[in-house]
């Protein structure tokens, strides 16, 4: 009976390791450090919100990035995914996820999943979050993952983020995780009044800007610059 109760073992291991929620028991005490270290640099370079930065403790950053990078994922350093596309670097995630004003039970909608490390920080916060990605290469990688991860609340489409998500709309808030060149007036209509979107406006290669975009209560708009930053392109043909 050594074989079967050995496969007993494993599967409840397993279970142990995908519940939503529960601990991983087995996680090493290195990665747990490591995340410690990368919260506490962004909290000193002046991230102050407690949830965000117990979010930034409690993801585990090296599922989102490729193995060969593992050892790096707790850098403050973006680091690519496939098909030159990015997981951005830590600060940034922080910065944009505080200033949207993320916490439990608000409606969220990402623009550019990428690996779904964003909307797995969101998730962790409580937002119910939506995230589109233009490339389905990406979108059925980060699905896949968020699920074996037990971000079970995340739906994730395949599409140009362009044009939001209407039947989901309106959102309290939007967080545009590629550069645009303009800051499109579907996602500003999708904004509920009192919501907040943070945006990369820019060139390609140039200079970019990170926006906030706020629509007060009456549905009156206005916009912020906040920090110069460096995103992909945004682009406009789902592939
Ligand atoms: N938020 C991601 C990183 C984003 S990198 C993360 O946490 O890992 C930007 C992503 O936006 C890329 O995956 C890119 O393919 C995607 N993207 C670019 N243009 C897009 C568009 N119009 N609609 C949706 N996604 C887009």
């Amino acid at each position: 009976m050594n074989r079967p109760a050995a496969f007993t073992l494993a599967a409840a291991l397993a279970l142990l390791a995908r519940a939503p929620g529960a601990a991983a028991p087995v996680e090493p005490a290195a990665q747990r450090a490591a995340r410690e270290g990368m919260a506490r640099l962004i909290a000193g370079e002046g991230v102050r919100d407690s949830a965000v930065l117990e979010a930034m403790r409690a993801v585990p950053r090296h599922e989102f990035v490729l193995a060969a990078d593992r050892g790096r994922a707790y850098g403050d350093h973006p680091l690519p995914i496939g098909l030159g596309q990015t997981i951005s670097q830590p600060y940034i995630v922080a910065f944009m996820t505080e200033a949207v004003g993320a916490r439990r039970g608000i409606k969220v909608l990402e623009v550019g999943t990428g690996s779904g490390y964003q909307a797995a920080i969101l998730s962790r916060i409580g937002c119910t979050v939506r995230t589109i990605e233009i490339f389905r290469e990406l979108a059925d990688q980060a699905r896949g993952r968020l699920a074996r991860l037990g971000f079970g609340d995340i739906t994730v489409r395949h599409g140009d983020g362009h044009f939001g998500w209407p039947e989901a709309a309106p959102f309290d808030a939007i967080l545009v995780t590629a550069a645009a060149g303009f800051v499109p007036p579907e996602l500003v209509r999708e904004l509920r009044p009192g919501g907040r979107m943070v945006i990369p406006v820019g060139s390609v290669y140039g200079v970019q800007t990170l926006i906030l975009v706020e629509k007060d209560g009456s549905g009156e708009v206005r916009t912020r610059h906040l920090l110069p930053v460096r995103f992909v392109p945004m682009l406009s043909k789902p592939r």
